[in-house]
């Protein structure tokens, strides 16, 4: 766990959440400024700065994210309507809080396709 770092508090129960799933490797909880109707993020409980740090020894940790992802959806009921899991990297990708998550939105359609 890294000291000061928000989603490892979150992770390890020490900070609240809207969390809508957890388990021993991964929790979802609702963003607390929600880009769309349905906003949640999936963050690894290992402390990750971003993808970038993740290697091929976490294949079957990050694996496990995206299925969760996809379960979240499914539970939320936007899994037929449609919905977009992505990840910001650094600076320009637009990351602000440096743990991995992934970011699943949906709930309604979304206006940008890709980017800004
Ligand atoms: P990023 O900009 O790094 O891709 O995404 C970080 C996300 O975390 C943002 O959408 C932001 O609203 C969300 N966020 C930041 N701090 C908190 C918090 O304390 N609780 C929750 N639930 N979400 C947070
Ligand atoms: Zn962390």
């Amino acid at each position: 766990m890294a000291e000061e770092c928000i989603f490892c508090k979150i992770a390890h129960g020490e900070m609240p959440a809207d969390t809508v799933y957890q388990d021993e490797r991964v929790t979802a909880f609702r963003d607390i400024s929600p880009q769309a109707k349905l906003h949640v993020l999936v963050i690894t409980n290992k402390h990750f700065d971003s993808l970038n740090e993740a290697s091929a020894d976490d294949s079957d940790l990050l694996a496990h994210a995206m299925k969760i992802c996809a379960m979240v959806a499914r539970d939320e009921g936007i899994d037929q309507s449609g919905y977009r899991v992505l990840t910001n990297v650094g600076e320009q990708g637009g990351q602000s809080v440096h743990h991995l998550h992934f970011h699943v939105l949906g709930g309604e359609t979304l206006t940008t396709r890709l980017g800004s």
